[in-house]
């Protein structure tokens, strides 16, 4: 086993969930990952089983409670668990390609999936939980998020992905945008395939994908062409 992946969560039935298809979903059966779902609500001390409350300082919503959370975390992960313990947040450092790569390498990931207004702040400080936001946008929980980032990390296993050639030219992994494909048929509506990518001169379709990553980087994304060109 590689990369083990241990999700808390209210909605466990969410997971795999779309990873237990494809690429993911045949890497979970032949065991090169694996994934753990632990219901947060097991951990509720009252008789409703309640696991939120409303915040201090009031304000709309509910916040998750810290010592439902917290006990929740300590049964699933021991403290000597070196496995990092990510917790899926709008607030947290944004997740990259890079961090898919070094998460693949490493023996696992513990995942806090939020709900509500979020977690209470002493949880996220005593069980030393690492922000990650998976964009700049709200999602209703951070479920969807963990899937999404697992999905990124779990094709980078080795044995996930058959073609490993097809993950270095991607998007993100040179710092570039990815160029554009085409297959047959060679017409289509009228428009043929570029003249470069039939000739069967390697050096010049390398030259020619190279030079549209370049134009669409620039144009579309100029915060990554920034970092491109210093
Ligand atoms: N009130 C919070 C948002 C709560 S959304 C705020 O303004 O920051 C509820 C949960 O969804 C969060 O606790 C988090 O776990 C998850 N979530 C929402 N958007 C996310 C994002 N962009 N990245 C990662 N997790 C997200």
């Amino acid at each position: 086993m590689t990369f083990k992946s241990t999700i808390l969560t209210l909605y466990p039935d969410m997971f795999p969930g779309p990873l237990g298809h494809s690429l993911a979903g045949r890497g979970l059966e032949r065991e090169l990952w694996s994934i753990e779902a632990c219901q947060i609500r097991d951990h509720a001390t009252d008789k409703h089983r309640s696991v939120d409350d409303t915040p201090a300082g009031g304000g709309a919503g509910m916040v998750l409670r810290a010592d439902v959370l917290a006990s929740a975390i300590d049964a699933a992960a021991p403290p000597d668990d070196p496995r990092p313990r990510l917790l899926m947040s709008p607030r947290g450092t944004p997740f990259t390609q890079a961090r898919a790569h070094e998460l693949a390498k490493g023996p696992g990931a513990i995942i806090v999936c939020g709900r509500f207004e979020g977690i209470d702040q002493r949880v996220i400080d005593r069980r030393n939980l690492e922000e990650i936001s998976v964009g700049d946008y709200i999602l209703s929980g951070g479920e969807m998020a963990a899937l999404t980032m697992l999905d990124a990390i779990v094709r980078l296993i080795p044995g996930v992905m058959g073609n490993l050639e097809s993950a270095d030219t991607e998007s993100f992994e040179n710092g570039l945008l990815e160029h554009p494909h085409y297959t047959r048929p060679a017409e289509f509506e009228g428009m043929t395939i570029p003249d470069v990518l039939t000739s069967g001169n390697h050096k010049k379709i390398a030259e020619w994908r190279l030079q549209k990553s370049e134009e669409l980087t620039r144009d579309r994304r100029p915060d990554l062409w920034g970092n491109y060109v210093e």
